[in-house]
């Protein structure tokens, strides 16, 4: 996979070096001399990986990070910075300053290779929700800021048969965490429920590690669950598999724990990032296809299903039926009670036809007080019964409004329509709907009228 990088790096031969060896992976790279050119090229040209020398005049790397990544517009580019050899106090100062992850200099191929091909992954992902969100947002049904994630305490599993280095683990994040190590879990299956991150040691022995990496990730599960390999610098290949095999990050031997601490929160921070950005997408989803007051679908998608389903019952499913159901006299309850109680009576209609239409039906608000159930594979006659059976039960009860102090007797006219033949539109059977409903109103209101033929 292809990506951009920005390297940013004062001494010239350190930012050719880096290039020549993502050059070699087919990454394309840009290159800055100092943190405040790297700014102004992130925000221009939006890189999908960011390396951030630390020592740099003008700006230094700190200072560019925590730019870049208070910037919304910014801030979802991972940045790596790149520490002087044995400087762990920059490595972590550079994670606190909202670093997605750090390099010691002089940079290893193998490291180098490993993070930006991890962190350009997880770009991938964010970039697709992102460009979904935009949709959305364009639409008019999302808006606000960017999901807010919580920090709770993550549940993680650590997969290890070394049992002392699974416990060391352990201990090392239960301050912050509640790992659990698949020993007590009783084994890997039964345990992905509520799981925010897998420890995974590659040294395991008594099962193959890249086999249950392969198997977390190609199970719909589990696939979207972080894995964090616990690698050795003497199995460099093994650790590059189990990144190509969907691994999020690689730590290695002998673990250093706040190293271990730094990794861990920024894996829980992402996925938790991405699963608030996924269920957001799904809320704003329903959010399309919903009428607000009454929680029916709305005109959008009720045209979106009629054409649908035309199209198949123009290819031979059964009959497409649907009718439109009016409030006989709304006008006057708005005009008698208000228009607050004339809401009222609209939800509790609505919920009065979502009761008596079946479950493969799909009932719509149209537009006030008109509302359409489109009706799948159904004859004239069943259509009849369904829209006779609405007719009734509104008609049999009066409208509790304004809780309970106002009784209003309410009825209802419905117009119904079944497809004829192959090549008829969604207009041909909405204009016969709408004739059948006009009917209904002409002989006097609370009747159903059926124009199949
Ligand atoms: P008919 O029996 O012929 O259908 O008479 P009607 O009074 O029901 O029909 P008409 O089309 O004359 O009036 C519909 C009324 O519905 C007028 C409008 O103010 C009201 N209405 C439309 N949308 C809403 C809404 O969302 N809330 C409320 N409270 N009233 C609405
Ligand atoms: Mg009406
Ligand atoms: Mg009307």
């Amino acid at each position: 996979m292809s990506a951009r990088v920005l390297v940013a790096d004062d001494i010239p031969a350190n930012r050719k070096l880096l290039q020549a060896k993502l050059n070699h992976e087919y990454y394309s790279v840009s290159m800055a001399s100092n943190g405040e050119e790297a700014v102004n090229m992130a925000r221009a040209t939006h890189p999908d990986i960011i390396l951030l020398d630390v020592m740099m005049p003008v700006m230094n790397g700190f200072e560019a990070c925590e730019i870049l990544k208070s910037d919304p517009d910014t801030q979802h580019i991972p940045i790596v910075m790149v520490t002087a050899l044995g400087d762990r106090e920059h490595r972590l100062k550079g994670l606190s300053a909202g670093a997605d992850d750090f390099l010691t200099k002089p940079v290893d191929d193998f490291a180098l290779l490993t993070r930006v091909r991890a962190l350009t992954k997880y770009k991938l992902v964010l970039d697709e929700l992102r460009s979904r969100e935009a949709n959305g947002r364009r639409m008019g049904v999302i808006d606000g800021e960017d999901p807010r994630t919580n920090t709770n305490p993550a549940n993680i599993l650590i997969v290890d048969d070394n049992e002392r280095q699974a416990r060391r683990i352990k201990l090392s994040l239960s301050e912050q965490h509640n790992p659990i190590m698949m020993q007590e879990a009783g084994g890997i299956a039964g345990t992905q429920n509520g799981i925010d991150l897998v420890i995974l040691s590659l040294a395991s022995k008594s099962f193959d590690p890249l086999r249950i990496c392969a198997h977390f990730k190609s199970s719909p599960q589990t696939k979207d669950l972080p894995i964090l390999a616990v690698g050795d610098v003497d199995a460099e290949a093994t650790g590059m598999r189990a990144l190509e095999l969907g691994a999020s990050d690689i730590i290695m031997r002998p673990i250093d724990t706040e190293e271990l601490a730094a990794r861990v929160k920024t894996q829980v921070r992402k996925k938790r990032y991405l699963d608030a950005m996924r269920r957001r997408l799904d809320a704003s989803m329903e959010l399309a296809i919903t009428d607000q007051l009454t929680g029916l679908f709305n005109r959008r998608h009720m045209v979106n299903q009629l054409n649908q389903f035309l199209k198949r019952a123009n290819h031979g499913d059964g009959p497409l039926s649907i009718f439109i159901a009016d409030i006989d006299h709304f006008k006057r309850v708005n005009d008698t009670y208000g228009h607050d109680v004339g809401d009222e009576v609209l939800k509790e209609f609505a919920s009065r036809i979502q009761e008596n239409v079946r479950p493969s039906d799909i009932p719509c608000r149209q537009g006030g007080e008109e509302f359409i159930v489109i009706m799948p594979n159904t004859t004239a006659d069943l259509a009849n019964a369904v829209a006779e059976r609405v007719r009734r039960h509104v008609c049999a009860q009066p409208f509790e409004v304004e809780q309970g102090i106002e009784r209003l007797d309410v009825t209802v006219s419905v117009g119904v329509a079944t497809t004829l033949e192959a090549g008829e539109s969604v207009d041909d059977l909405m204009k016969r709907a709408d004739l059948a409903l006009y009917e209904a109103k002409e002989s006097g209101r609370n009747q159903v009228v059926s124009r199949a033929a």
